[in-house]
């Protein structure tokens, strides 16, 4: 084998390691199984065990912007503008970065994120960790939103219940959207990232369904958008995680990291 094609091989053989670690593979393997893709879009959703979680340290920040986060922070903490104010037991406001170039925009908080007040801190947010260490940076570097900043509970009366989760209605994304257009305002993201359908068709004002719109970037107020799929999604149907990381593939050739 000649120099160049030497070279060519050792840069393929590194390319399949990164795609194979991505996806959860700790042993080399040299073809990927095929793992059929679900179709089905209304079956059940099975519960996710839960698992003790790692401990994510809470980063600080300070300076301009930070400053006038925390000053939307402390509204949104007391806001009652819709019923999720009155079931929820602590607001998740977002954390990270506020000079980050991506910033992450989920549904909603869940169970875990109600209980700490804290983005994406369940299993969903640790795989939304590796995600973000799969492209080179640090929970830290970014920035972690959500569409809605309250837990929204199928029972509002039973919060103490896992598994009680449900989307944010259409009402309930608006009357807290405000709060994430402040915060995308602050911020200045260079890339936004849309985690799942709610975040997705709310932001781009679609009826078009994740698998559909993902793997490519659209525009949201003049700032590139690449929709990906939720990382609960992921924890569902592992199959999908082929697609994030193309999608993250994208992400990083767009910031040039
Ligand atoms: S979800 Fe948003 S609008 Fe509704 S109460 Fe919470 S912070 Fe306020």
């Amino acid at each position: 084998m000649n120099k160049k094609n030497l070279l060519k091989t050792i840069r393929l053989a590194k390319q399949t390691l990164k795609d194979e670690k991505f996806l959860g593979y700790t042993d080399i393997i040299f073809s990927a199984p095929k793992i059929k893709k679900s179709n089905k879009t209304n079956a059940p959703e099975p519960e996710i065990p839960a698992v003790p979680l790692k401990e994510t340290p809470v980063p600080v920040f300070k300076g301009a912007k930070a400053k006038k986060l925390s000053e939307i922070e402390a509204v949104v903490k007391t806001c009652r503008l819709c019923r999720l104010g009155d079931s929820r037991i602590k607001a998740v406001f977002g954390e990270g970065n506020p000079d980050s170039k991506i910033m992450f925009v989920g549904e909603g908080p869940g169970y875990d994120e109600d209980r700490q007040g804290r983005p994406f801190i369940g299993r969903a947010g640790q795989l939304l960790t590796k995600i973000i260490e799969s492209i080179g940076l640090k929970r830290e570097d970014v920035f972690i939103a959500n569409i809605v900043k309250c837990h929204p509970m199928i029972d509002p009366k039973n919060p103490d219940l896992r598994g009680n989760d449900r989307p944010p209605s259409k009402e309930e994304m608006a009357c807290c959207m405000p709060f994430l257009l402040a915060q995308i305002d602050i911020i200045k993201p260079k890339v936004i990232v849309t985690l799942g359908n709610s975040s997705t068709s709310t932001l781009l004002e679609t009826t078009e369904t994740i698998s559909k719109i993902r793997g490519k970037f659209h525009t949201f107020h003049k700032t590139p958008l690449m929709p990906t799929y939720h990382p609960s999604a992921l924890l569902r149907n592992p199959a999908l995680k082929i697609d994030v990381w193309n999608d993250m593939k994208l992400l990083k050739k767009e910031l040039g990291l």
